[in-house]
């Protein structure tokens, strides 16, 4: 089907809603992005993207600026949370070199993808705030919160957690709690540290640390098994003390980045299922659903944004190849659909062994040690098919 000249409306300015604006108006496409923010900014924070995710950006023509932008990772090292020692090494030199596995803020990554759809035309309209989706008539229709309408023959949803197109496809059904929360905060860092995600493992609890810009930054997300969330909000500011309390029983290294805490951030990990329904097509005009739209994750194997990438890049080449709407949207799913359903049970799976307390912890260190010792790169090896498959290849 050819781009050429189409009308494309995508919800939301996040991480999959700028990268897909992009490869769509690189192939011709006129794109709108509609966005409920009054401004694209981010709360600082960090992201890990990984090569499948480099994949997606260098094919963008944006890898060498997101590069520039970020740490090359060199290594995520599993600790035992309490002594420090480490449990497991994977050693990222023994990924393809070609590929990095960059440690970025979030607002530089989404401050590069703003400037690279805008660069191809990509209108980005802000303030925007989409009520709901009508896909009553014959075309997709989205209504705004002051009651005027947006119609576009293909809308795309890359509209987060709290989806108006998820919720359109398949009726209104609240995200559920995942019994995690996360603090997120950001400390200055000596620029001498290494360059290494490091994976402080407690009971119940993990903390992830590595540096950013330069080094200059060190990102902290720290989880904890929790019963409940009474907060409506999705995230709000939390009293640094809180977190510190948490995790007193952890390394000193722990400790003494958590004293140097002062704004720190606290969400509750919702998600939803990955949908069954990932497209639909109406007599003039189709949807789409990506991103965490489609499929919200845990962020326990820090895939959520890479997914994203993945997706932007497959739904526009999908389209690209086929000849018709339908063709093109029923191959999106059929490429996506399984491979984020591995994903997103992976991430599951880390949330258990992160947290294992008593004998079982003991034991599965104990095995990941020395399975470390013994064969090196089989940890990585295991996850070649998620770091080593190349989406755009
Ligand atoms: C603690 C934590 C750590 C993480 N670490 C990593 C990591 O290291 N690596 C990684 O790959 N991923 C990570 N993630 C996940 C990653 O941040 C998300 O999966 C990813 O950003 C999702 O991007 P998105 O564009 O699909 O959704 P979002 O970023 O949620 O963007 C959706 C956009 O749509 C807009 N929007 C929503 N509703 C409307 C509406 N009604 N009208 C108009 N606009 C709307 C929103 O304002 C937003 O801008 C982490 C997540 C968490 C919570």
């Amino acid at each position: 089907m050819s781009m050429l000249g189409q009308q494309i409306t995508v919800l939301g300015a996040g991480v999959a809603g700028l990268a897909v604006a992009r490869a769509l108006a690189m192939r011709g496409a006129q794109v709108t992005v509609l966005e409920q923010a009054e401004a694209i900014t981010d709360i600082g924070a960090g992201l890990q993207i990984s090569p499948n995710g480099m994949a997606v950006l260098q094919a963008l023509a944006l890898g060498d600026g997101v590069a520039a932008q970020s740490v090359r990772a060199a290594a995520v090292v599993l600790r035992d949370g309490r002594d420090g020692s480490d449990v497991l090494r994977m050693d990222l030199a023994r990924l393809r070199p070609a590929q990095g596995w960059q440690f970025i803020h979030r607002a530089d990554l989404i401050d590069t993808l703003a400037k690279g759809a805008r660069e191809v035309g990509v209108d980005i309209r802000l303030s925007v705030k989409v009520e709901r989706i009508d896909l009553s008539g014959d075309h997709p229709r989205a209504v705004m919160a002051d009651g005027s309408i947006h119609d576009a023959p293909l809308m795309i949803g890359a509209d987060g957690l709290h989806s108006p197109m998820r919720q359109a496809l398949l009726g209104r059904i609240a995200p559920f709690f995942t019994h995690q929360i996360a603090w997120r905060t950001v400390i200055p860092n000596d620029p001498s540290d290494p360059a290494v995600a490091e994976v402080h493992m407690g009971a119940g609890r993990h903390l992830v640390s590595y540096p950013l810009r330069g080094g200059t930054l060190r990102n902290i997300v720290a989880v904890e098994e929790r019963r409940r969330w009474v907060e409506e909000g999705w995230s709000l500011r939390d009293d640094p003390m809180d977190l510190r309390v948490a995790f007193e029983e952890f390394s000193p290294r722990v400790r003494g980045w958590l004293d140097r805490a002062e704004d720190v951030w606290l969400w509750g990990l919702f998600r939803h299922e990955v949908s069954p329904e990932w497209q639909r097509v109406l007599p003039k005009g189709a949807v789409a659903l990506m991103g965490d739209a489609a499929h919200p994750t845990l962020p326990f194997l820090a895939q959520g944004a890479n997914m994203a990438l993945e997706d932007a890049w497959v739904l526009v080449r999908s389209l690209a190849e086929t000849d018709t709407m339908a063709a093109g949207l029923a191959a999106y799913q059929a490429a996506r659909r399984p491979r984020c359903t591995r994903i997103v049970a992976a991430a599951n799976a880390n949330a258990r062994n992160y947290h294992l307390s008593g004998v079982k912890r003991g034991v599965a260190h104990a095995a990941l040690r020395l399975s470390g010792m013994v064969a090196p790169g089989l940890a990585l090896k295991k996850f070649d098919w998620l770091y080593g498959f190349d989406v755009t290849a």
